[in-house]
């Protein structure tokens, strides 16, 4: 029998109203058995979502040793979701308990995964589902990964016997025992956990959006729906900033070719976006799938004669950038020339100095130049390695909106080409290459 993972987002979790909504689509098709929740989200534009309201709650707790103005907000939230609902549970003995854990705890992650768990406690109730804490569940190792076994083996157990599940999104426990988050936005990736370990036919993510659009509709006006999208294309277009779903989701699924499936719960007959597995992947003609940009990247230019021939040249390099703990993007090189791109927030004021120093006492450079304010644009599709000419097309399109490119990556899969500009072009780069091959 088929078998849906349901993950619901922020926005299906803003209040009763839409929460009834999501209660309806659950029991609109009954494979739909195992549910994961995230915090409720914005109700209207200007709102706080939970989540930033409880770390607003760790702020307070740190400074005055207890929460009660912050939690004040999200008590009022959830108090008044249970009474929309109009559901026979006491909430307020809950808010109470967690309340008086986040003071003894004091730990940001604790915190910040309240919302989940709150979301849960109301909709496994609304859905009369057993609730399963992630954090009995969902477990990281020494590293601070998934310990990925344990995790689907506690999974598979706890859903035994049981008719529907409801999972917290966002959180498991650590090897201490203590509650630890993933990145924002990770309750994408415990549904892709629990999608996992139950052996899902699909793993729908419902969100307020019809699918993935070929590129930002705040920079382009109605952009195209991506009907298929292979994890691979998914995996760069989020990676590069498309916030549809949490890049890291994927590799739970991919392994096990669970199809993702995104959805709207507030359009739910829209078809929205399937990501499968590139074997299963028609292509649907498009040269480009999408196009995604970052902002806020450096670009450490070194240039050094025969540096090819100097054996050892890019470790050295590359050692100085790992002693300072600094992850890196993209690594495009000439024959006498290597670039390194690497996002600026993990090397600012003197550590960036300490790594160009260190960069010049270890390779001896003859030229060495930084950029800041770099932004990364991935043009992604399968469609590329089959036609002549994208990245012409491209740079023309670039060109003709004068547009100057400070690099250019193409991946050695074909898949996508980036290129760095200023980050004050960054939009104007995504709108122009948008229309050279979707208008
Ligand atoms: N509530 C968390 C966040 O705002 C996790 C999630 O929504 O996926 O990042």
């Amino acid at each position: 029998m088929a078998l849906k993972v349901c993950k619901f987002g922020g926005t299906s979790m803003a209040d009763g109203n839409v929460m009834n909504a999501v209660k309806k689509i659950i029991l609109s098709d009954p494979s739909r058995k195992y549910v994961v929740v995230s915090a409720p989200g914005k109700r209207f534009s200007g709102d706080i979502k939970v989540t930033d309201l409880l770390y607003s709650c760790f702020d307070e707790i740190k400074r005055t040793g207890n929460c009660q103005s912050s939690f004040a907000k999200v008590r009022t939230r959830f108090e008044s979701i249970v009474k929309e609902l109009n559901l026979s549970m006491d909430m307020t003995a809950v808010l109470d308990e967690t309340e008086r854990r986040l003071v003894e705890e004091k730990s940001e992650d604790f915190t910040a995964s309240r919302g989940e768990y709150l979301s849960a406690r109301v909709m496994a109730v609304l859905l009369g589902a057993t609730f399963v804490d992630s954090e009995d569940v969902v477990f990281f190792n020494e590293q601070g990964r998934l310990s990925s076994d344990k995790t689907y083996k506690a999974i598979a157990k706890a859903v035994e016997g049981q008719e529907m599940v409801v999972f917290p999104g966002f959180y498991g426990k650590d090897t201490r025992g203590k509650v630890k988050t993933f990145s924002r936005g990770g309750s994408d990736i415990t549904g892709a956990i629990v999608a996992r370990a139950v052996n899902a036919s699909v793993y729908e993510n419902w969100t307020d959006v019809s699918g993935f659009l070929a590129c930002d509709p705040r920079i382009v006006d109605n952009p195209k729906r991506i009907r298929t999208l292979s994890y691979k294309e998914l995996f760069e277009l989020s990676y590069m900033g498309a916030n549809v779903l949490h890049s890291d989701s994927i590799y739970p699924v991919r392994k096990a070719n669970i199809p993702i499936v995104i959805k709207n719960t507030f359009r739910p007959e829209d078809e929205g976006t399937s990501i499968i597995p590139i074997s299963q992947y028609k292509p649907e003609g498009n040269v480009v799938t999408g196009i995604a940009g970052k902002k806020n990247f450096t670009v450490i230019l070194i240039e050094k004669t025969h540096m090819n021939s100097e054996i050892g040249f890019v470790r050295k390099v590359l050692s100085v950038l790992e002693r300072e703990n600094i992850p890196i993007e993209h690594i495009p090189s000439g024959i006498d020339t290597m670039s390194v791109v690497f996002d600026s927030s993990y090397a600012k004021d003197y550590k960036l100095e300490r790594v160009i120093e260190g960069i010049k006492n270890d390779v001896e450079p003859d030229v060495i130049r930084v950029m800041e304010n770099v932004a990364l644009i991935a043009t992604v599709g399968h469609g590329m390695s089959s036609s002549i000419g994208t990245s012409a097309r491209l740079f023309k399109a670039m060109a003709q909106a004068n547009i100057n490119a400070k690099l250019i990556d193409q991946g050695s899969s074909e898949l996508n080409i980036i290129v760095g500009v200023k980050n004050e072009d960054c939009e104007k780069c995504i709108s122009a290459i948008y229309h050279e091959f979707f208008a």
